[in-house]
């Protein structure tokens, strides 16, 4: 894979597992987006803001003690520019600490130095680890949760980001009360038709149309690392490409982002995703999907504003759906995958 020796591979990693979130600032509104929703159970409206990491130190990449003079010692590094393993020359200004992953080799600047491992070479995979740290070595699969775009691991990295958090309080048109999930998006032109995953290895409950402004949304069950299940859930789908009973794998493919404003007229396009328990989850699978509400009947501003305020898991308040009736059904995924990704 690599056409350039890698060094002694160092370990890679650090904790690996303190992602926190911050400041997430209100942006702008659609109320467009209303005229399109009918009067289902399952609306949901578009993005109200945008979402940001905070900054936070908690031990960064790899780069182990490395004798300069041992050429078998540490990170493989070079000077600030150079070739990757696909040719293509990179610098420290643009490549930066977030660094690339070419495979599962991790390139970063560190030091005004152009810094790489194969991660693979110590059984790790090259992926995304948080705002902060950027891409790194982290440990493969297995049980982990990811997210559903982007790059599949453990934050909606590349330029997609949480546009409304679980139970984040929207009263414009139609939309009145707390969403029931985490909407997710990247621009409309690169949000629709973008791919969406599996975020964990699983089994398809359902995956196919939805009587809704979802359109067509996939159900999946997976092993709760706790014990028991939990099942993530995906609306807003233009198409599926898995079927139901079918064993998916995390990072699998399973359908594609709606092309809202071409379905709809209003740009608008974004991936609706929640984790649900398995109460819930059970009754939305005898159900072909339905009965997820996108919305519940909060009465009014609930505090819920931003990733940081988001709760862990949430219960419906007298939705429509008879959500409600489930408590604590709906769960965060971002605080979910702090506690279990990877
Ligand atoms: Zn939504």
């Amino acid at each position: 894979m690599t056409a350039w020796a890698v060094g002694a591979v160092v370990a890679c990693g650090g904790d690996g597992d303190s992602r926190t979130t911050g400041a997430w600032e209100p942006s702008s509104s659609d109320a467009d987006a209303t005229a399109s929703v009918s009067a289902t159970d399952s609306a949901d409206a578009d993005a109200t803001a945008s979402a940001s990491a905070s900054a936070e130190s908690d031990g960064g990449k790899t780069a182990s003690a490395t004798d300069p003079t041992d050429p078998d010692s540490g990170t493989d590094t070079s000077p600030t520019s150079g070739p990757s393993t696909t040719g293509q020359e990179y610098d420290c200004a643009t490549l930066g600490y977030t660094g690339v992953c070419e495979g599962d080799v991790l390139v970063w600047c560190e030091d005004d130095q152009i810094m790489m491992v194969d991660c693979a070479a110590q059984g790790e995979v090259c992926a995304y680890q948080n705002d902060d740290i950027g891409y790194n070595c982290l440990p493969a699969g297995g049980g982990g949760f990811g997210y559903p775009v982007g790059d599949t691991t453990t934050w909606p990295a590349g330029g997609w980001t949480v546009t409304q958090v679980l139970g984040h309080y929207l009263n414009f048109g139609s939309f009145v009360g707390g969403h029931l999930a985490q909407d997710i998006a990247n621009g409309e032109a690169a949000t629709a038709n973008a791919p969406v995953y599996s975020v964990a290895d699983g089994t398809v409950l359902y995956a196919g149309a939805n009587a809704s402004t979802y359109v067509n949304v996939v159900l999946v069950e997976h092993a709760h690392p706790d014990g028991g299940t939990i099942c993530s859930f995906y609306g807003h789908l233009g198409s599926v490409t898995v079927g139901e009973g079918e064993a998916v794998t995390r990072g699998q493919q399973i359908a594609t982002v709606l092309d809202w404003q071409a379905q709809f007229g209003d740009a608008n396009s974004h991936l609706h995703y929640v984790l649900l328990s398995a109460e819930l989850c059970a009754a939305s699978d005898a159900a072909n999907g339905a009965l997820i509400c996108g919305y519940d009947d909060t009465a009014g501003p609930n505090g819920i504003e931003d990733l940081d305020s988001e709760p862990f898991s949430y219960t419906s308040i007298g939705d429509v759906c008879g959500d409600h009736n489930y408590p604590e059904a709906f769960t965060s995924p971002s605080q979910f995958i702090d506690l279990h990704h990877f």
